[in-house]
């Protein structure tokens, strides 16, 4: 399986960042060994003293496909889910500005916790999606999936022209504004409307 994210899909975390609003979809990857599954700590890594939560919707695929069309993207995935795209944003900052690739600071071990994946039939309207991250407790971030500049199907469609899309990968589908450091000995509790999918610790 592989793992696609989508950066800046979010105004006014594009805002945040001072970064431009791109007019296609930003895309990057991160290794299958980034994923944390079933509430396991995520290990604060010794190159970086900035690492960054950014808590995203989770699409993921269901069937084999490429170059699809919009308008039938929405066959291509039953379940979404939750997750954060954690990032070294000191090194991504370093290597921006040196227009290299942000590989390492976005596709570290243990970079990618995910929630369990649940029917997208549970929800009445995936493009008014409420979703958030508390850090011990504390309300960070919230978003709502209408905000997307890029919607899920447009987000498929735009990929699968790239990659051959497979059965289990996954897609991040960007932050909302809000993104902000993590210390070791935080709490990350992420939640898809009111339902808590993801907790786990910082260590
Ligand atoms: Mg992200």
């Amino acid at each position: 399986m592989k793992i696609i994210a989508v950066g800046r899909n979010y105004a006014e975390h594009i805002k945040e960042l001072n970064n431009e609003q791109p007019d296609d979809p930003v895309i990057f990857t991160k290794p299958e060994t980034a994923i944390l599954r079933t509430n396991e700590p995520f290990y604060f890594p010794d190159f970086s003293t900035d690492v960054h939560y950014e808590v995203e919707i989770l699409v993921k695929i269901s069937r084999t496909g490429k170059n699809i069309d919009e308008k039938f993207a929405h066959k291509y995935y039953d379940e979404i889910g939750i997750g954060i795209d954690f990032t070294a944003r000191d090194l991504q900052s370093k290597l921006k500005a040196k227009g290299l690739p942000w590989d390492l600071a976005k596709g570290f071990n243990g970079s990618a916790p995910i929630s369990p994946f649940v029917p997208k039939t549970e929800f009445a309207d995936l493009q008014n999606l409420n979703f958030r991250l508390d850090i011990n407790g504390e309300t960070r971030q919230q978003g709502n999936t209408s905000l997307m500049l890029f919607k899920f199907d447009y987000l498929i469609s735009f990929v699968s022209r790239y990659f051959l899309l497979q059965q289990g990968d996954i897609l991040f589908t960007g932050t909302p504004k809000g993104v902000g450091p993590v210390q070791v000995g935080d709490r990350l509790t992420a939640y898809l409307e009111d339902r808590n999918m993801l907790e786990f610790d910082v260590k």
